[in-house]
C-alpha cells in the first residue's frame, strides 16, 4: 500500500507553500482583518484556487481529494484560512450551482467570487431552532414581488451582510415542510432592521433580524415556491461538512503540546508529562486521526460528486467533541491564566500570565456554541440514528 503522497501530490504542495510564503512571509503573518483577507484572496485568484471548493463546470481547478487535504494541512498550519468568501462561497454557492436559474447564477456567483459581497443565513427563529420547519416568517406574493413579514434570530454576521439567504413560509397548508420557500434578501431593503445580540464570549456575531413588508423580486426565489425545504436540508448538509473542525483541531493540538510542555505539573514534571494529561492528550489524538481520515473519505465521495448526506452529521458530531477538548485541554494548561477576558467589553487587559493563556477562555466559551450551531448535537444523533442506523 502506498500511503506516502505522490510526485504530482507533492509538486502541489511545493506550489501551495510558496503561494503562502510569497503572500504572507515571515514576520508578516496573517491577522485576520479585512487587508489580509482580501490580500489572501487576491493571491488565489491569481490561480484561480480562491473558488478551490466549486465544480470545475463552474470554474473550480478539479482539486482531487487528496489535494484539497494538503490545502487543507498547509493553509491552517500557516494559520491561514483555505478559502474567503464566508457563507455565500461555501453555502450559497453550491445551491446555486444545484438550484439556481442560469439568471442567478450569473447575478450572483460572479459578486461571491470576487469576494465583494457578504451574505448571511436567515434560518433559525425563536420558535423555529431544531424544529426548523415550524418557521413562520412570511412571504406573500404580490405581483412579481413576494412581501416579507416576520423574524429571524441567532443570524451571524448581519451587521456585516449585504444580502440573506432566507427560508420563508408561502404556505400553511399541508405538511409544514412543503409550504417554505428560499429567498434572497437584500439586507439594505426598507424594513430589515438587524438587532445586535452580544454573547457569552463577550463578541458581536450574532443578531435578531426583523422584517417589516420587506420587497424581494420573484426572480429572487430558488427553487420553486414551497421547495424551499429541499434547498437548504442540501445546504445544510455542506455547512455540517465544513464543520468537523480537522485542520483548526490539529494546529490547536500542535499548539497544545508546545503549551504543555511549557506548564509545570505535578511531581516536578512538565504538564505534557504527566501520564494522567498525556493519556487524555493522546486519546484526543487518535480519535483526532480517525476523524481526519472519515473527513478525507467524505472529502473523496464528495469530490466524485455524490452528496454528503448523513456522514456530514457524524463528522459535525465528532468533530465538534475534539475541537471542544481541545479547547478544555488549553484551559486547563492555563490554569489561573485562563480567567475570562472581554476586551471587546473591558478594554485591553493588563497581562498576567504567558501570551497564549490570555484568549483561551474566549475560545473555550465560544467552542461550546460548535454543539448548537448547524444543529444541535442531540439533532445530528437523531439523523444518524436514522439515516445510518435506521433505527
Ligand atoms: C454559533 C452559532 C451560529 C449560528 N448562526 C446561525 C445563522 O447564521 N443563521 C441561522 O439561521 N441560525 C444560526 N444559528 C442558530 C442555530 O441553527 C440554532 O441555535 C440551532 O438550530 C438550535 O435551535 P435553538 O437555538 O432554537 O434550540 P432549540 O431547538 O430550542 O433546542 C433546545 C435544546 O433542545 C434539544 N432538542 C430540540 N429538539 C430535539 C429533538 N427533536 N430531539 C432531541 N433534542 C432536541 C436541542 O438539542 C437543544 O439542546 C447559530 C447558532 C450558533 C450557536
Amino acid at each position: 500500500m502506498q500511503l506516502g503522497l505522490s510526485s504530482e501530490d507533492l509538486a502541489f504542495q511545493a506550489a501551495a507553500r510558496d503561494l503562502i510564503g510569497r503572500t504572507f512571509p515571515k514576520g508578516d503573518p496573517f491577522d485576520g482583518g479585512r487587508a489580509h483577507e482580501q490580500r489572501w484572496h487576491a493571491a488565489m485568484a491569481q490561480l484561480g484556487w480562491e473558488i478551490n471548493k466549486w465544480p470545475v463546470a463552474f470554474g473550480g481547478p478539479g482539486w482531487s481529494a487528496t489535494q484539497h487535504f494538503i490545502w487543507e494541512r498547509e493553509t491552517t498550519a500557516a494559520g491561514l484560512p483555505a478559502q474567503v468568501g464566508g457563507m455565500g462561497m461555501g453555502m450559497l454557492a453550491p445551491i446555486l450551482f444545484a438550484y439556481g436559474t442560469p439568471e442567478q447564477q450569473a447575478r450572483f456567483l460572479p459578486d461571491i467570487r470576487a469576494n465583494r459581497v457578504r451574505w448571511c443565513q436567515g434560518y433559525s427563529e425563536p420558535e423555529a431552532g431544531s424544529d426548523l420547519a415550524a418557521l413562520r416568517t412570511r412571504a406573500a406574493l404580490d405581483g412579481d414581488h413576494y412581501v416579507i413579514d416576520g423574524e429571524k434570530i441567532w443570524t451571524s454576521g448581519a451587521h456585516q451582510a449585504d444580502w440573506m439567504f432566507c427560508l420563508t413560509r408561502t404556505s400553511q397548508e399541508g405538511k409544514k415542510q412543503e409550504g417554505i420557500t428560499f429567498l434572497l434578501i437584500d439586507m439594505r431593503s426598507p424594513g430589515v432592521t438587524v438587532h445586535p445580540i452580544v454573547s457569552i464570549d463577550g463578541r458581536h456575531m450574532f443578531n435578531r433580524v426583523t422584517f417589516e413588508g420587506v420587497r424581494t423580486p420573484a426572480a429572487n426565489r430558488v427553487g420553486r415556491e414551497g421547495e424551499g425545504w429541499t434547498v437548504a436540508k442540501g445546504l445544510l448538509t455542506h455547512e455540517r461538512t465544513g464543520q468537523a473542525y480537522v485542520s483548526l483541531s490539529l494546529s490547536l493540538l500542535a499548539r497544545l503540546r508546545e503549551a504543555a510542555a511549557s506548564v509545570p505539573g505535578a511531581n516536578g514534571r512538565r504538564l505534557l508529562d504527566d501520564p494522567g494529561f498525556a493519556g487524555r492528550l493522546s486519546l484526543a489524538a487518535i480519535e483526532l486521526e480517525a476523524l481526519a481520515m472519515t473527513e478525507l473519505r467524505t472529502l473523496s465521495e464528495v469530490a466524485m460528486g455524490e452528496a454528503p448526506g448523513a456522514q456530514s452529521s457524524m463528522l459535525k458530531l465528532k468533530g465538534t467533541e475534539i475541537v471542544q477538548r481541545m479547547t478544555e485541554f488549553f484551559v486547563e494548561c492555563a490554569g489561573p491564566y485562563a480567567a475570562p477576558w472581554f476586551p471587546e467589553v473591558f478594554g485591553p487587559p493588563e497581562t498576567v500570565g504567558p501570551d497564549w493563556a490570555q484568549p483561551e477562555m474566549v475560545r473555550y466559551l465560544e467552542g461550546r456554541a460548535a454543539s448548537i450551531a448547524g444543529g444541535s448535537d442531540e439533532i445530528q444523533r437523531n439523523i444518524i440514528a436514522k439515516h445510518v442506523l435506521r433505527l
